[in-house]
């Protein structure tokens, strides 16, 4: 890497708000410690609460990058070859920031990898500013807490650790509001859904992975009022199967998460419903399926998912 190369800092597909505010205050933390050029980029259009997140603290949207052929790139919030940007088997990638399961993604050298099994990747980042002489303004220290109120929703997801918790309180002092109440705000944010088609919802935080030979597509709507969906759900359904047609997978899994209820119900298309069995311990009945306690797609679905296709 020559001196004044500039290095992608880039998230998920599908962007959410942890991926694309990580993207934002990491490259704003290496440029501060190193001061080397360091962008942060997205794969796609912004969900409507990151919107909100980005037009609240006043920072601009990043530009988007699809193709990482040539370029050195920063991953955070994955390490999955299938949401990362196209071409990265082109590129170098020379740090990874996450908090997923580790993909599939290989480097040739030794590189910066850094995960821990927290509820959102702003955590570990807000960890280093914390850790370093870097000063944390207000908007980055608002980015990183909108992330965490998000990934964790509200706290409540099984995913969420005391060290997501407690970084979120000290952000939330940097920034000067009230959790509950910015929290609130964010999720509302969040499910205003009734504007999309069912196309668009589909894809608001679609993501796919490949599990013992077999593709896989998992997408989740986090609401806080499923009533405003429920006259879409056929639709819903119908656009699940075109999804799984179109793209030969094994199976699409849509959740629709009631955060208040806490749990979620899943719309489903799979070539063997055996496996939705083994794995949630029931069959679906006309495509779908409640789940009662069920927030997170990493903690909850990916992993039974993942252990049933392994007994295939
Ligand atoms: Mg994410
Ligand atoms: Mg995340
Ligand atoms: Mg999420």
């Amino acid at each position: 890497m020559s001196e004044n190369e500039t290095v992608f800092v880039v998230g998920h597909k599908n962007p959410d708000t942890d991926s694309v505010c990580a993207a934002i205050v990491y490259a704003n933390l290496k440029r501060e410690l190193t001061g080397k050029s360091f962008k942060p980029v997205i794969q796609g259009k912004i969900n409507p609460e990151t919107e909100f997140v980005l037009t609240r603290f006043n920072v601009p949207v990043p530009e988007i990058m699809e193709d990482a052929a040539g370029k050195s790139i920063i991953l955070v919030d994955h390490s999955e070859l299938k949401q990362a940007p196209e071409n990265i088997k082109l590129a170098r990638v020379v740090e990874v920031v996450d908090h997923h399961n580790i993909g599939d993604l290989t480097t040739g050298e030794p590189i910066y990898f850094l995960n821990e099994p927290v509820g959102c990747t702003c955590t570990l980042i807000a960890e280093k500013y914390f850790d370093s002489k870097v000063p944390l303004e207000i908007p980055m220290a608002g980015l990183m807490l909108a992330s965490i109120v998000s990934d964790t929703i509200l706290f409540k997801s099984p995913t969420c650790t005391q060290k997501d918790r407690d970084i979120a309180l000290r952000l939330a002092k940097v920034v000067g509001v009230d959790i509950d109440s910015f929290g609130l705000e964010l999720l509302r944010a969040k499910s205003d859904l009734g504007s999309k088609t069912v196309v668009e919802l589909l894809n608001l935080d679609y993501k796919e992975y490949s599990m013992n030979g077999k593709n896989i597509a998992v997408s989740q709507i986090e609401t806080v009022d499923t009533k405003e969906l429920e006259a879409k759900k056929p639709e819903l359904l119908s656009a699940v199967r075109k999804q799984k047609e179109q793209k030969g997978l094994f199976a699409v899994v849509l959740m629709i998460t009631d955060v208040m209820k806490e749990e979620s119900e899943l719309l489903i298309e799979c070539d063997n419903d055996g496996v939705i069995e083994k794995a949630f311990g029931a069959r679906p009945q006309n495509n779908s399926l409640v789940v009662k306690g069920m927030l997170s797609r990493k903690k909850q679905v990916i992993p039974p998912l993942e252990s049933a296709l392994n007994e295939l």
